[in-house]
């Protein structure tokens, strides 16, 4: 594991303060925000340790861009995602790179089609064919890297 830079998590610094901001109203956005964040930083840190690891496997220094396939039950939220993915790559080979996130909707197996289902939504779990309840999810609890891009350069060096 990568040290957890603590110091970093400073909710403060991810709005401008307001010099006549009410402390009591400060704390409410704290206890709400800060939940949500620390769970994307978290999975973004463990993301880069992961392309690290494989990255200094394959002797490339620099990677420009990190492809994630992210599914829609996989509870993290993609812009949070974003914004922690940048925090978490300071001082990694994946500095100043990209996440690329393709966002994979819900497949369901429905019995009753004998077949695999692509939902709308979250919102039902009803085949959106013949409408029969399915609780067998195919897709959409990923949270898997796919693939590292770099420098052709980089590859030589
Ligand atoms: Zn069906």
């Amino acid at each position: 594991m990568l040290p957890f830079p603590v110091a970093r998590l400073t909710i403060f610094s991810l709005k401008p303060r307001r010099a006549n901001a009410r402390p009591e109203k400060q704390v409410v956005g704290v206890q709400e925000e800060v939940p949500t964040l620390m769970h994307e930083l978290s999975i973004a840190y463990s993301l880069v340790r992961v392309a690290t690891e494989a990255a200094q496997e394959a002797h490339i220094p620099q990677v420009s861009a990190v492809h994630l396939r992210l599914g829609v039950l996989a509870g993290v939220v993609k812009e949070s995602l974003l914004f922690s993915y940048d925090i978490a790559a300071e001082n990694t080979p994946l500095a100043g790179s990209q996440l690329i996130i393709e966002e994979l909707p819900v497949i369901i197996y429905c019995p009753t089609c004998a077949a695999e289902q692509t939902l709308p939504g979250i919102q039902s779990f009803r085949c959106p064919v013949c409408g029969q309840p399915s609780a067998q999810i195919v897709q959409g609890k990923e949270l898997q890297i796919i693939s590292l891009e770099y420098a052709d350069a980089a590859a030589l060096a």
